[in-house]
């Protein structure tokens, strides 16, 4: 369970491959390309599924959550959160999101957020995918600088001033084509260590030529680090597999 094999070559640490149309044929192609993949869920009640389906294939890491979007419905679910969490090394996707909702909705969100944070504090060593919309600075005050695991933010869109915190409490920043192509990126990859990227595809909904994304296209963001780091493409790459080694092994 999160080992990685020297056959990788490359990796998504958040796909939602239980919502593509076809799920079994993005799974096959993973294994054309060697693509180490981190299955997100929404909530605790669909992990089941996806974590049965993982098993046997290595290429797969099923990843338990409960998304901010769905706290307030769902958040009837946390004891079965707290029940899977065994089962995995890895938590997503969770965090916060005050783009959709109300005062009191933030409040839910933040109350379910510190208790799923509370629950993987107490098994130690989990790696979480962690969504952080309009919510990057009570995200990283509500992880802390002492928290007890790895934290990935996904899709990191907040202020430079937050960002600089997040990097300074060890935390890890994941980059998708979508994100790697957007204008905001330059600014935010200037100040990310280079040792803290990991690359995602939140595929299905991130686009790739108009279609939905798969794992696969991660590469798409070796291009922009490549020009970001003025290093060669396939020296990024080597990089980045080293940051998941070292996001996988080392516990602090
Ligand atoms: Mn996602």
């Amino acid at each position: 369970m999160s080992y990685l094999s020297s056959e990788t070559k490359q990796f998504d640490t958040h796909c939602h491959l239980d919502l593509y149309q076809n799920p079994a044929d993005v799974v096959c192609s993973l294994r054309q390309e060697a693509v180490q993949t981190v299955a997100v869920t929404n909530t605790p009640s669909v992990f089941p599924r996806t974590e049965r389906k993982a098993r046997g294939n290595s290429l797969v890491w099923p990843a338990l959550g409960l998304h901010p979007e769905l706290a307030v419905e769902r958040r009837g679910e946390l004891p079965l959160f707290a029940e899977y969490l065994e089962k995995t090394r890895w938590v997503g996707e969770v965090g916060l999101d005050y783009a959709v909702s109300e005062t009191r909705d933030q409040r839910i969100q933040r109350r379910v957020f510190d208790r799923i944070l509370e629950l993987c504090a107490q098994s130690g060593d989990k790696i979480l995918t962690i969504h952080s919309r309009r919510a990057a600075r009570d995200v990283v005050e509500a992880i802390g600088s002492d928290f007890p695991g790895k934290a990935i933010l996904h899709w990191y869109s907040g202020s430079l001033t937050v960002l600089e915190q997040a990097v300074e409490y060890g935390f890890y920043f994941s980059v998708n084509p979508a994100m790697a192509s957007s204008e905001r990126f330059s600014p935010l990859v200037k100040r990310i260590p280079r040792e803290r990227i990991l690359t995602e595809s939140d595929g299905p909904f991130v686009k790739v030529h108009g279609r939905a994304a798969t794992p696969r296209d991660t590469c798409h963001v070796l291009g922009t680090l490549s020009s970001a780091w003025n290093e060669p493409v396939n020296q990024v790459g080597e990089r980045l597999l080293e940051n998941l080694r070292s996001l996988l092994g080392d516990s602090r």
